[in-house]
């Protein structure tokens, strides 16, 4: 499981810092989270695929966090996209894309099938390779958080073991199962002879934009990675506080509370040009943060 930051800053771009947009890859598929002014010129950039992408994630309407769609969905249909396209979002989302597409008498080449997020914490989607499961956060309107769940994929296949005992690629699936092979001449080939141990399936939690709260620490407990909003620094907590942000101390205390692995910072103020001061005010209480760096991935 991977995550690529696309853009990480809040309301207004600066400093080289987009609007709020990232991708979670779960074996090969690629899922958009919210989707800022610009985020198909940064997919461009840091070479994010639209093969294998299917999911888009809306947390809420703020523009710096959907603005970039109705580019993102018109251009995969001037591409010749076909292969549905599934949106999630606030039910509000819906008449406004609507009305985009209609004033242009745009007929889009692929469906574009559209989820209304319920108000309660639920799963969402369901696919052979992972969940995804919305909660509501604090942030003044509709807003909401998304937890990723990998499913596991079970035993690893060893190809070149397999090949040494003249296994075909047809025959994987038991193996993954953890079974035994038989050869045509009787022959048991072990399972552990030609498979490892399949990878731990992971949990990240996407937690953007929020006041502290811990309305969501049983959706996001035990993640292996945490996004958490970081508008601000501690300086303008107050300030935090009255716009439905929260400050890198306060990010920092959710990830202990919930028993992250890591927490990853994001959605920075434009006042604050240099980001160090998040790592320090947030290390100073969960030692594993990463400050998110637009274009960078980080892998779970
Ligand atoms: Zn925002
Ligand atoms: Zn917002």
């Amino acid at each position: 499981m991977r995550v690529t930051i696309l853009g990480n800053n809040s309301a207004l771009p600066a400093f080289g810092r987009h609007p709020t947009a990232q991708t979670v890859t779960v074996y090969g598929e690629v899922l958009l989270f919210d989707c800022g002014e610009g985020t198909q010129m940064q997919m461009q950039r840091y070479g994010v695929k639209w093969k294998n992408f299917n999911h888009v994630f809306i947390s809420h309407m703020h523009g710096d966090h959907y603005f970039g769609l109705p580019g993102l969905i018109n251009s995969m249909s001037l591409l010749g996209r076909t292969a549905p396209l599934h949106l999630y979002g606030p039910a509000t989302l819906q008449p406004i894309l609507d009305l985009i597409l209609q004033a242009a008498n745009t007929i889009l080449k692929y469906d574009l099938h559209f989820h209304p997020l319920p108000e309660e914490a639920t799963m969402i989607a369901d696919t052979q390779a992972f969940t995804v499961t919305s909660f509501p956060v604090q942030h003044g309107i509709e807003c909401h958080g998304f937890v990723v769940e990998m499913k596991t994929r079970g035993r690893r296949i060893l190809p070149e073991k397999c090949s040494e005992y003249g296994i075909a690629p047809e025959d994987f699936e038991p193996l993954k199962q953890g079974m035994d092979h038989v050869l045509p001449d009787g022959t048991v080939v072990k399972n552990e002879w030609v498979t490892d141990v399949g990878p731990r399936p992971r949990k990240y939690a996407y937690c953007t934009d929020t006041l502290y709260t811990e309305t969501i620490l049983p959706f996001i407990s035990g993640a292996d990675m945490i996004y958490h909003e970081s508008t601000y620094l501690n300086d303008d907590r107050e300030k935090a506080e009255a716009r439905f942000h929260s400050t890198a101390a306060q990010a920092a205390a959710m990830a202990l509370k919930a028993g992250a692995g890591q927490l990853l910072l994001g959605h920075f103020s434009s006042k604050y040009k240099e980001l160090d001061a998040f790592r320090e005010e947030a290390a100073a209480i969960f030692p594993n943060v990463i400050v998110s760096v637009q274009g960078e991935a980080y892998d779970l």
